[in-house]
């Protein structure tokens, strides 16, 4: 199995939001297994409870909410958003059509209810609409700026269109890093339309949470504290082993909307007010991933956390400079975090093959074992991305990887003739 798995300290593994798992983490998921405690009741994981509940009390802090922030631990992103767009659902409708979805499904109206994100948002935004029953068309995209951030101007527009045709916009999505560009929405702007429009704002950290870490880049996520719920992934650029994610709500009372008791775990009027966690997740047996933020941040410290993720987005530019630089290669975008998307254009080739061109090469890289790289569409046309999570990687051994990728150039235009130049 490891001769055929991806390494993903190499520094050559650089695709996807998938980063090498810190060591002290890994000891910390050791005992997470050897201990085997579930987070569903506090009688099978009475300390284990109380640190997921104090780290969840440390992230709201990090993140900026007030005393009556809470969370949960998740298995990541896609349940985070999940559980946003649930108790953004349930909450609409209680207050637009005192309708209690948990106990008697969808308003008739459910049909009108409209999520609105941007043209580069996750996919997990019209995952969770249809299985929220509201059906995936039932998410708008806004149209974002050259940078691949949400344009609020658009989003005025689209609201005004939406209201115009007797739609009931009831989300807002903004995303803190993307996945493809690591673009960051602007988020204060974004809560200010939340707040006139009567939205529930969602900020999907996933992947940018981590620059909330760094003295120097946290006034990228300036407005992430007035959102009324976020995701953050911790198996992305908080280098902990998969999986760990966190749902966060700035008011915990929120939770009341998806509020569960079963006698077996959590009875009404519980042990000596023990906290009651199976109530705020989806899932019920649950891991006890947020041992490992916690062993994280007491070996490393936040700065020595954040000196890794500063380190990633320094050498971003680095290797954007370097694409900028050479003739061949042509630099799609300007990284705001440390994802740099690119395509390998040699002189002659055309808009017409420079798709085909870097498809087959990604495909190439990754079946000669050369590197693991993405691959994106912008505008049409495929692109190539590095995703450069990895602290110990340099910017030489991306040049290394920028050579494979002309070697191989070479046998593609030799075997297929109509990529020849
Ligand atoms: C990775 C990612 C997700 C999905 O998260 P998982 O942890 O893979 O479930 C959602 N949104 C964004 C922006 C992401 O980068």
């Amino acid at each position: 199995m490891l001769a055929d798995s991806v390494g993903v300290p190499d520094p050559s593994c650089i695709a996807h939001l998938h980063c090498p798992p810190l060591v002290p983490a890994l000891a910390a998921e050791t005992a997470i297994a050897a201990t085997n405690q579930s987070l569903d009741s506090w009688d099978q994981s009475p300390a284990a409870t109380h640190v997921e509940r104090r780290m969840v009390d440390r992230l709201c802090e990090l993140f900026g909410y007030g005393p009556g922030g809470d969370g949960v631990f998740t298995s990541g992103g896609t349940q985070s958003n999940f559980q946003a767009l649930l108790l953004a659902r349930n909450w609409f409708a209680r207050e637009r059509f005192g309708r209690r979805v948990k106990e008697s499904g969808l308003p008739h109206k459910s049909k009108s209810m409209r999520i609105l994100c941007s043209e580069a948002a996750h996919f997990t935004a019209e995952q969770s609409a249809a299985h929220l029953g509201l059906g995936e068309n039932a998410v708008v995209t806004v149209p974002t700026d050259d940078d691949y951030r949400m344009d609020p101007d658009a989003l005025d527009a689209t609201i005004a269109d939406l209201r115009e045709r007797e739609r009931e916009p009831f989300a807002l999505v903004g995303t803190a890093g993307t996945t493809d560009f690591g673009s960051i929405d602007p988020l204060d702007s974004l809560a200010d339309r939340a707040d006139e429009h009567g939205l529930w704002f969602h900020v999907d950290a996933a992947y940018g949470g981590a620059l909330a870490l760094s003295p120097a880049h946290r006034e990228k996520l300036a407005g992430i504290e007035r959102a009324d719920s976020l995701a953050v992934d911790f198996h992305k650029l908080f280098y902990q082993p998969i999986s760990c994610g966190a749902f966060l709500v700035r008011d915990g009372d929120r939770f009341d909307l998806i509020r569960r008791s079963a006698t077996y775990l959590n009875p009404e009027e519980a042990d000596l007010g023990a906290p009651n966690l199976v109530s705020k997740s989806v899932q019920t047996t649950r891991r006890f991933d947020a041992l490992k933020p916690y062993v994280t941040f007491r070996t490393l410290g936040r700065e020595g956390l954040a000196e890794l993720v500063e380190s990633t987005l320094e050498l971003a530019d680095e290797v954007a400079d370097l694409l900028a630089d050479a003739p061949d290669f042509e630099l799609v975008n300007d990284p705001t975090l440390n994802a740099v998307v690119f395509r390998y254009r040699p002189e002659g080739v055309g808009d017409d093959r420079v798709g085909r061109l870097n498809a087959a090469l990604r495909a190439a890289l990754l079946r000669n074992g050369d590197g693991v790289v993405g691959r994106t569409e912008v505008d049409g046309t495929t692109s190539l991305k590095f995703t450069l999570l990895n602290p110990k990687t340099t910017v030489e051994d991306v040049a290394d990887v920028l050579d494979a990728v002309r070697n191989r150039a070479r046998t593609i235009a030799v075997a297929d003739r109509t990529l020849r130049r």
